[in-house]
């Protein structure tokens, strides 16, 4: 399902998301590790507040493993916890246990210190489409809880589900929307499958995704199409090339654009041709953090 956010709508989000943070003890930012920085709500922080919060960087099967050291620096010096995970497969979730009693530590202790009584931590998820919420309730829980596949806002009776020794989580996630200004946010988002229906055109996402492994992992971009092409060729001389090989042709012996774009896309997003971190940190800190 695709969401539209419209003002009102999202308005309506930051409030539920805001209503159901009342009653929880620590906040699961949950982050794309392909784009730390692209797939985060632009009012993260305004939603979050001063909460205890575990950011959870997902999709790590896909991600560059360097860069996400250094993301996980970055979210460690904002007094956040991070985890790597992979929720699909099931990789480090006991990490987000143990981070989770980290982050309320401190809280606990006050807790213990004015008599009361040992409980659950509670916990909530929140994060933009796609991002893997459901998935990794899911995979927390053991058994289908959540549907994958989203529905903003809030309809049904929510529930604590029991994860390991010390925590509850909810079993309905907070869905908060995506950067919307930003062009190349815009491709990230696309090229990483947070968003389907593109508000950016797919060509731009295409060639977005082409220029990057040509800057970044050219040798296997090269092998993994077995293409004849230079570093000096433009981007349409690799479109021909790749439709060429791959026989993705038309009428006239034409080289079909919209079925390579198509086939880069996916292929990408898919990590069939290799496992990427878009979000370079030092650029990001350089262009976006100032
Ligand atoms: P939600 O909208 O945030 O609830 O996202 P979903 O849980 O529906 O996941 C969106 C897509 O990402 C699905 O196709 C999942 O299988 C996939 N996905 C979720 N987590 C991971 C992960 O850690 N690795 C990989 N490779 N795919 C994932």
């Amino acid at each position: 399902m695709v969401i539209q956010w419209y003002p009102g709508h999202m308005a309506k989000a930051k409030r539920q998301v805001t209503e159901q943070l009342k009653k929880v003890d620590v906040v699961f930012e949950l982050v794309d590790a392909r784009i730390p920085y692209s797939s985060r709500n632009p009012m993260i922080d305004e939603v979050i507040q001063q909460k205890p919060r575990v950011v959870i960087l997902n999709k790590k099967d896909m991600a560059n493993l360097a860069e996400l050291e250094k993301w996980a620096t970055y979210f460690a010096e904002q007094g956040f916890y991070p985890v790597a995970v992979d929720a699909k497969h099931g990789k480090n979730l006991k990490q987000v246990e143990q981070a989770a009693i980290k982050a309320t530590e401190e809280k606990f202790a006050r807790e213990r210190s004015k008599g009361l009584k040992p409980r659950a931590i509670r916990a909530m998820i929140v994060g933009i489409p796609n991002v893997g919420k459901s998935t990794l309730i899911n995979k927390l829980a053991n058994r289908a809880i959540a549907k994958t596949g989203n529905t903003p806002g809030v309809t049904k009776q929510q529930q604590w589900i029991k994860i390991g020794k010390s925590l509850q989580l909810l079993d309905t996630p907070g869905i908060l929307w995506p950067k919307f200004e930003d062009q190349l946010v815009g491709k990230k988002l696309s090229i990483t499958g947070a968003i389907k229906d593109s508000i950016v055109h797919l060509d731009e996402v295409a060639i977005y995704g082409l220029e990057f492994l040509r800057a970044h992992d050219y040798d296997n971009l090269v092998k993994h199409y077995n293409v004849d092409v230079s570093q000096d060729d433009d981007n349409i001389a690799w479109f021909e090339a790749i439709g060429r090989r791959r026989g993705l042709l038309q009428r006239g012996n034409e080289v079909d654009y919209e079925a390579v774009i198509e086939l880069i896309i996916n292929e990408i997003r898919n990590a069939k041709i290799g496992t990427y971190t878009f979000d370079i940190f030092s650029e990001i800190e350089r262009d976006y953090f100032g």
